[in-house]
């Protein structure tokens, strides 16, 4: 999609910092980290959100998930834990409108969020 940012990062048209590379999911370092690892997972093709996916196409949203992880494990937050994270519309404080799960851990994170 035209005037995506993370469909940019996808096509490799804007500059991102790599963790994992998938045949139809990417994650890369969030320019403004919450957290010592705070890393978005996204979908190669344009999903609005969590729920576009899963309903569109739900072998991506499975892949997508398993990268989540596999990201966390390979930064070293599988063992004393991480969260995932996708938020959905405005009452979420979505501002990218490409489907994204936040991995985030390194530090204790609290409980409940904001
Ligand atoms: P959300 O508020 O859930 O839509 O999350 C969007 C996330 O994208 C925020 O955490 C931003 O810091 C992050 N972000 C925005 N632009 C970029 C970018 N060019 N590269 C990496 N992360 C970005």
């Amino acid at each position: 999609m035209t005037d995506c940012l993370f469909c940019g990062i996808a096509a490799g048209d804007i500059p991102a910092t790599l963790v994992l590379e998938r045949s139809r999911t990417l994650a890369f370092r969030d320019l403004n980290p919450q957290a010592p690892t705070h890393i978005l997972v996204i979908a190669r093709d344009h999903h609005a959100d969590m729920g576009a996916l899963a309903h569109a196409d739900p072998e991506v949203m499975a892949e997508l998930m398993a990268t989540a992880h596999d990201a966390a494990v390979q930064e070293g937050v599988a063992e004393t834990g991480y969260r995932s994270v996708f938020n959905s519309g405005r009452d979420a404080h979505q501002s990218v409108q490409h489907v994204h799960l936040h991995v985030l851990g390194g530090r204790n994170l609290g409980w409940p969020p904001g």
